[in-house]
């Protein structure tokens, strides 16, 4: 359920499909730790590579993490495709990003919050960008209100 730098079940790293979002198993996930059937150990397990990552390059998010509710969200995105390290690259930029989707070899951009207090961590929406994929199915960083009016 949690997000592996490098280890993400099923990762594509070149597109087959649209934009997916995780927004609804996200949501379930908080759902049975409110109702206690999933421990803070079981969700608040963010990878210390991940940790890192949300510290330095995440993006705040205007939403408070769902598990603490002391620390607003970041969100990482990292890029996964040919001549890309096999674990991905964790983009630094919005500009870094452009450079991407603007690329002739395909890739595939997963996003993912983190809180870098409690550790909570997971996948938000992936979604191909580069060659010929279009610009509708992109997503800019930190975009979640944007996807919210949706
Ligand atoms: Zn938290």
């Amino acid at each position: 359920m949690s997000f592996r730098i490098g280890a993400i079940e099923g990762a594509q790293t070149s597109p087959t499909g649209g934009r997916v979002e995780y927004r609804l198993a996200r949501n379930s996930v908080v759902g049975e730790f409110r109702k206690g059937r999933l421990s803070r150990l079981d969700v608040c397990d963010a990878h210390p590579e991940l940790m890192r990552a949300a510290e330095h390059l995440g993006l705040a998010a205007e939403e408070p993490c769902p598990i603490c509710e002391e620390e607003a969200l970041v969100s990482v995105t990292f890029v996964f495709g040919s001549r890309l390290p096999a674990g991905g690259r964790c983009v630094t930029s919005q500009a870094e990003l452009n450079r991407y989707w603007r690329r002739k070899e395909p890739v595939v951009c997963y996003v993912i919050e983190v809180c870098t207090r409690c550790r909570w961590n997971h996948l938000l929406r992936m979604y191909p960008a580069g060659a010929g994929v279009e610009a509708v199915a992109r997503s800019p960083l930190g975009s979640r209100a944007a996807a919210r009016r949706n």
